[in-house]
């Protein structure tokens, strides 16, 4: 966020962070990136410990009650680790979204203290090998026997799903109802689910390594019916609510990998010579740089305006298009500004000497998760054109401000 917008409090919070990021040993950051380490619940402890975790949520919870605008200058900071130690870090607070808001007072006691202080770890299940983007097309089944549901379907490229001890699942309990009204949440506890869950690692991926990304295979796993998360079949304003935290996590830590990225290739530029000149003397380079701190900046705005709406309790509908935008153009700009910097390291950014190329992979799963970047404009244009429609009689009739606007039968739309 701009330096300028920081409360003194902000600036303390960015500092503890930059305190947990400069902790993180190198060595798993290599190894998670090998696929050695498959799960550093460690990384996950010590955020914990620092009471790092969930920082909007309450207090008696282990949260520290603040803000979007708060969350988001933690995410930038975290966000310069990558995607899979960004994404370990939010996953507390995106799926402690969904008991918050939605769950019991015994649910929120039962599991958010745990999982702020560390002790159970979470992920979030919602894409099938059918596919991510219809959601509401989930094909996973809950039948409710007495006091259980039993599950049957499978869920894919669940980022932390190895090492996971708690899951946020969504499953369909009424195969009947409109796709938007059969679908229920659940908090799926590895331990009670026994041999009727099954998660595989079974993905040689791009980047993003290390993060424990697997598959789900339930198989008449039972969950008591004490853990479903709102009501049955309630699971379409679960999903809305979360698509808060999913958006907002993966926008502010794009933040995070572009100004990474820029920086090593700033410095790069400032010190490399060609033609017996500092690279960054030729227009070619200079722009790049220019181009990607003027992106970053606006993607920073874009992300703060959507959190400060957000925080002010805006109309849903308004902060669900100025999630989307933030997802969409922070992601767009991280891919873009790592793409930049490559290019000003040359040859040499395409080694392992940089850790470029690690983020290169890494940013352009970001404007395929979380809901795709066509479907973040899906949603941006939706949203825009039912506000506007709505407004009309509200503002000036700006169309009327040309000479021959009273031709109506000029005006011809089919
Ligand atoms: C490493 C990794 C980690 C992930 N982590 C998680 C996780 O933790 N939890 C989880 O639940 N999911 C996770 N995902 C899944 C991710 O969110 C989905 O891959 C994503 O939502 C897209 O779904 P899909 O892959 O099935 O593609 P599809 O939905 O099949 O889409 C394929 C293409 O069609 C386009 N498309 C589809 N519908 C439309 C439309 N109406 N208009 C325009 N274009 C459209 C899409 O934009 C995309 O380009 C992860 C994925 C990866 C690779």
């Amino acid at each position: 966020m701009l330096e300028a917008m920081l409360t003194p409090a902000q600036r303390a919070l960015r500092d503890e962070v930059r305190d947990l990021v400069k902790w993180v040993p190198r060595q798993l950051i290599l190894d998670m990136d090998d696929d050695r380490v498959r799960y550093p619940r460690e990384y996950v402890a010590e955020a914990a410990r620092r009471r790092l975790l969930g920082l909007r949520f309450p207090t008696e919870y282990g949260g520290r009650g603040l803000g979007w605008v708060d969350e988001i200058v933690a995410l930038e900071e975290v966000g310069v680790l990558g995607t899979s130690l960004a994404c370990l870090y939010s996953l507390p607070s995106i799926v402690g979204e969904a008991i918050v808001r939605f769950g019991t007072p015994e649910q929120k006691a039962r599991w958010l203290p745990a999982i702020l202080s560390g002790r159970l770890t979470v992920a979030e299940a919602l894409t099938e090998p059918r596919g991510g983007s219809d959601f509401f097309g989930t094909t996973t089944r809950a039948r409710r026997e007495g006091d259980v549901y039993v599950l049957d379907g499978q869920k894919r490229f669940v980022v932390g799903a190895e090492g996971a001890d708690l899951f946020l699942v969504y499953a369909r309990t009424d195969p009947e109802a409109r796709p938007h009204e059969g679908l229920s949440a659940f908090i799926v506890e590895r331990s009670e689910a026994g041999s009727g869950l099954r998660v595989e690692h079974v993905y040689g991926l791009m980047g993003t390594r290390g993060g424990g990304t697997g598959r789900l295979t339930f198989r008449g796993a039972r969950v008591p019916a004490a853990n479903l998360i709102g009501p049955e079949n309630g699971a379409a304003a679960v999903f809305y609510q979360m698509m808060i935290p999913e958006r907002m996590t993966s926008a502010a830590g794009a933040l995070g990998m572009a100004r990474a990225a820029l920086e090593i290739a700033a410095r790069y530029a400032d010190r490399r010579k060609a033609f017996g000149q500092r690279i960054r003397s030729f227009e070619g380079v200079s722009f790049k740089i220019a181009d990607s701190i003027t992106g970053l900046d606006a993607a920073r705005m874009l992300v703060y305006g959507a959190a400060r709406a957000i925080d002010a309790g805006d109309d849903p509908r308004r902060c669900r298009r100025l999630v989307s935008e933030a997802k969409k153009f922070a992601t767009d700009m991280a891919w873009q500004v790592v793409n930049h910097a490559m290019q000003i390291l040359g040859g040499i950014g395409y080694t392992r000497i940089y850790p470029v190329e690690r983020l290169l992979r890494d940013t352009r799963l970001i404007m395929i998760w979380t809901g795709t970047n066509e479907i973040m404009n899906l949603i941006i244009q939706s949203e825009y054109q039912r506000e506007l429609l709505a407004q009309r009689a509200e503002t000036r009739d700006v169309e009327a401000d040309a000479s021959d606007a009273e031709r109506a039968d000029e005006k011809v739309y089919e």
